[in-house]
């Protein structure tokens, strides 16, 4: 049966666990991400559909079924696994994706990569995704694609099913033109971009500048431009717009373009926190950590996320307060999820050579400045973590959103706690009650921390009370009801160019 929603995204929708040489899905570990939300789409339509790749020795012949059937308590939908070879996914996801695309899409143009991408590959594996959506979706159904390693999914299955609803969001930040047209493939992908109905962002930034690359590669107009709402506007600070391009026409089709930043499950994240066991956990590290305030960083460990700048600002902290010394810790959570890329071990190497560094010339056998976690803390402790620390220190030179900064205030039920946050985060935008922090200066950091540090019991439970109540506004739910809106919207905007056809 054909599907009335498909949903292209790289990874499948669940962890394959092999139990007595049988094959189980088991729900993924982490139950707030993303993948939970966009599975819980399923329940709005009879048939869903995911595609996603599985790697395979022999592609023509694998050695599992590529297309499931599941159904659980989401729905009934159908996992298309595309099989590539362990050569494919290095070459389309960790080369070009993340060793091209990502470091331009986070404005580090000196990090990219160009001589290694194998651009028939990407292409290829990109027109496999299509012709899977294809062959799922129903007669004008909804595909929904994810993020910028399918960027050119949406143009071949243009080609290939002119009739469906084509939505796109991107789970990054997107760069302005001067940035983004280094990347040599900007027109082949952009153009893609525009056979889309919808093309949604985080924050109205990403949607303006992407606006501004389409109208640098193409004949884009501008249809409709909106005020951005005023709890999106953090004012002055750095990746604010006040109004922002919501629709663009080119040729004779019109686009949406979304901006709506993901949020977090707040009831979920709130009741775990006031579970027995989060409290219990809380209390324990409370105690060991005795009068010392403890300073909470989280992130994957990638030069965007500001690892090694966040070190050396603590390094200071110790260096000009020596009323701190034994006084406060730091657990510095760095995960690496790209192991085996030259680029993160590297950062890895650099990380840990300072955190020794620190620990050398302030430690003691009784106190040890930082504590550096490198591999992932599962959510139900981390949970624990967030609720028991003073000061959430959350400072990326880019990032897309920073779903780390509104779980920690999600878990402050009791309205204590301080979020540090950098103004290059997504989240920035409506996070106005955030001590705000730019991480490029290193007076910004030294003030903010000390600041954060030394915060009246009144000031935080202010600034807490009024974090909670914009992540209420803009939680998960506020997100996919956005995206369902769109879906509809879509069947409004003009269709395809008649002049497209199937691919020979
Ligand atoms: N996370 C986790 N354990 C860790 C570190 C991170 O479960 O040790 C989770 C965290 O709870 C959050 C996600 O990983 O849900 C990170 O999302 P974010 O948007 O902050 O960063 P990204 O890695 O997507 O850039």
């Amino acid at each position: 049966m054909p599907s009335d929603l498909v949903i292209v995204y790289h990874r499948q929708p669940y962890e394959e666990v092999e139990v007595d040489g049988k094959i189980e899905f088991r729900e993924n570990k982490s139950p707030n991400g993303i993948v939970p939300t966009l599975k819980s789409f399923f329940g709005h339509v009879e048939k869903g559909a995911w595609i996603a790749w599985k790697e395979a020795e022999d592609p023509s012949n694998p050695d599992f079924e590529r297309v499931i059937e599941i159904s659980d308590h989401y729905g009934d939908y159908t996992v298309s696994r595309l099989p590539l070879t362990a050569d494919q996914v290095s070459s389309f996801y960790h080369v070009t994706s993340k060793e091209a695309f990502w470091p331009i899409l986070h404005s580090f143009k000196e990090k990219y990569n160009y001589d290694p991408v194998d651009w028939p590959t990407f292409r290829e594996v990109n027109w496999a995704f299509a012709e899977a959506a294809a062959a799922e979706a129903a007669e004008g159904a909804v595909v929904w694609i994810h993020d910028y390693n399918l960027w050119l999914v949406p143009g071949y299955l243009r080609q290939l099913r002119p009739d469906v609803r084509i939505s796109f969001f991107h789970h990054t930040p997107f760069p302005a033109p001067d940035i983004f047209n280094v990347l040599p493939w900007r027109k082949e992908i952009v153009e893609s971009l525009l056979a889309c109905d919808v093309v949604g962002f985080h924050i109205p930034r990403y949607s303006a500048n992407f606006v501004q690359v389409a109208r640098s590669l193409f004949d884009v107009d501008v249809a409709k431009r909106e005020k951005v709402p005023d709890e999106l506007i953090f004012d002055g600070t750095a990746l604010v717009e006040r109004s922002v391009p919501t629709q663009i026409s080119y040729g004779d089709r019109q686009i949406l373009v979304s901006a709506c930043p993901v949020g977090v499950d707040v009831d979920f994240i709130s009741q775990r926190a006031e579970e027995a066991e989060t409290l219990e956990k809380t209390k324990a590290i409370r105690a060991e950590l005795g009068d010392a305030k403890l300073i909470l960083s989280v992130g994957r460990t990638d030069y965007t996320k500001g690892g090694i700048e966040q070190l050396l600002a603590f390094e200071r902290l110790l260096e000009r307060r020596p009323d701190l010394r034994g006084k406060v810790r730091l657990m510095h959570v760095s995960v690496s999820a790209n192991r085996n890329m030259t680029a993160y071990e590297a950062i890895q190497g650099e990380i840990e050579q300072i955190v020794g560094r620190i620990n050398g010339r302030f430690g003691s056998l009784e106190w040890q400045p930082i504590a550096l976690i490198s591999t992932a803390v599962p959510f139900r402790e981390l949970v624990g973590y967030y609720r028991a620390a003073d000061v959430a220190w959350i400072t990326p030179l880019a990032d897309g959103m920073n779903i780390v900064a509104k779980e920690f205030v999600a878990t402050r039920t009791d309205e204590d706690g301080v979020l540090v946050l950098s103004e290059f985060a997504g989240a920035a935008v409506e996070m106005s009650a955030a001590v705000v922090t730019n991480p490029f200066s290193h007076r910004s950091m030294d003030t903010t921390i000390d600041m954060a540090l030394d915060m009246e019991r009144e000031d935080k439970r202010g600034r807490m009370r009024a974090l909670r109540e914009t992540l209420r506004k803009y939680d998960i739910k506020a997100w996919a009801d956005e995206q369902h809106r769109l879906f509809e919207a879509a069947r409004h905007v003009s269709r395809v160019s008649s002049d497209v056809r199937p691919a020979a």
